[in-house]
């Protein structure tokens, strides 16, 4: 959420500006030609998202999952606030509409309403940037109608997701949930039913209570061949997805939680044992015994080390000074007053926050000049200077035909960079 509005080294903690080919992560930018870097590290978000999936299910979507974190943690929170618990709000529902329930609904539309466009905001300066998004809201939403409309549209999307889609969005829209079934097996973690210790289900009845007040230690033995399951239903009331997990891992499952919370507080007033509904594997629940480190686990492991390791070396190595020295396209030489002379241009992108100060010379072999054309004489922290440059080999170095140019980019005393370059010239 802050993330837009933290500044490491004067960048944006994170920018993603798909427009304009702008990224920052972590402080750090990338330049259109680091973008073999940007792929990188989102495939490597992939390969992780994947490992962790098969490993622990979908922690993604329970834990990490911005629609999540802001829905469980913030939207469900305040609508518990303002219209109390699921039975609460069940019963408001299906009651007939009076003041109350008419105040809280209209409390809750605009509470909701005005986070949506505050999350809108956010996504927006991840986007555009946090700066540039304060100078919009001080230029007023009509010098940038465009923007507002779009603006009011994403409002409008995440107004709808949190107050009416919610984890229906997660099934229709997102891609993700349709790759956990490939991706899970019998001994991946996920929120699972012991059903080996809750079948065969059956209602708490009187020979329960009675059997709960003669053992008197917290632990209760149901009636024979009943399991601890007393399918009251708390699981299911309480899934936002509305499934029933009693009847496996099922792809809406996003791993939230709430039917743990929820069977471990009816498992505390029956007297019995948490954990009915707990994280485990299909392979723990069967056999009492799961295996983490699977084959394919090992190998999406090898995978994702040799990702990270590559991360690593690129971020390492990673150069803080681009420079392109290219002939002109389709030119060989000219004559000029001083001499032949080619055409060149010049890229270079200075990647640190320093102006850099520079020369271009001809270190061998002798008699050549460079003229630069349009070359600004320092390039600017963080930009990109593009410009031409001709190198002259002088009448009176008395040289003919081609020759290999030896020729080095200095800064403060300091060699950058050496090139190579043909030098194109009539024979005599
Ligand atoms: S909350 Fe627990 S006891 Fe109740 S139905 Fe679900 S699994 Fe059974
Ligand atoms: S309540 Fe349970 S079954 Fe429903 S989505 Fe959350 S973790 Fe999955």
């Amino acid at each position: 959420m802050l993330a837009p509005f933290v500044k490491v080294g004067g960048h944006q903690f994170i920018l993603l500006n798909i427009l304009t080919r702008e990224f920052v992560f972590f402080g750090i930018p990338f330049w259109p030609n680091d973008f073999y870097l940007v792929a990188l590290l989102f495939l490597t978000g992939v390969i992780t998202i994947v490992l962790f999936t098969a490993t622990l299910g979908r922690i993604w979507c329970g834990w990490l999952c911005p629609q999540t974190v802001f829905m469980e943690m913030i939207f469900r929170k305040i609508e518990w606030m303002i219209e109390g618990g699921p039975k609460e709000q069940a019963q408001r529902r299906n009651g007939p509409w009076t003041f109350d329930r008419a105040w809280r609904a209209i409390v809750k539309i605009v509470v909701f309403a005005a986070l949506s466009f505050g999350i809108a905001n956010v996504f927006l300066s991840y986007v555009i940037s946090s700066d540039r998004l304060l100078s919009y809201v001080v230029d007023g939403p009509l010098a940038h109608l465009e923007l507002f409309v779009g603006l009011v549209f994403f409002t409008f999307v995440f107004f709808m997701v949190f107050y009416r889609f919610r984890e229906q969005a997660c099934l229709i829209a997102c891609p993700y949930g349709r790759y956990m079934s490939a991706l899970v097996d019998e001994n991946t973690v996920a929120v699972t039913y012991d059903y080996k210790r809750g079948e065969s289900r059956s209602k708490w009845t009187k020979a329960d209570t009675a059997s709960r007040k003669q053992h008197g230690d917290g632990r209760v033995q149901r009636a024979a061949g009943a399991g601890d399951c007393v399918d009251c239903h708390q699981c299911v009331t309480v899934c936002p997805t509305g499934i029933d997990i009693r009847n496996g891992i099922q792809l809406e499952c996003v791993n939230c939680t709430a039917c743990i919370d929820a069977c471990d507080e009816v498992m505390d007033k029956v007297g019995m044992d948490r954990g009915l509904i707990r994280y485990s594997s299909l392979n723990a629940v069967e056999h009492g015994t799961s295996q983490v480190f699977t084959r394919r686990i090992k190998a999406y492991l090898a995978v994702w080390c040799v990702f990270i390791l590559a991360v690593g070396v690129l971020f390492a190595t990673r150069s803080d000074l681009d420079v392109v020295l290219l002939r002109q396209p389709r030119s060989t030489w000219t004559v000029m007053k001083e001499g032949t002379a080619n055409f060149y241009a010049l890229n270079i992108i200075n990647k640190t926050s320093e102006d850099l100060p520079y020369e271009l010379i001809v270190v061998s072999p002798t008699g050549y000049e460079i003229k630069p054309l349009n070359l600004p004489p320092q390039v600017k922290a963080e930009q990109k200077m593009e410009g031409r440059l001709i190198i002259i080999r002088t009448a009176r170095s008395g040289r003919t035909g081609d020759e290999t140019l030896q020729l080095v980019l200095r800064s403060r005393g300091t060699v950058l960079r050496t090139f190579e370059t043909t030098f194109i010239g009539p024979r005599e």
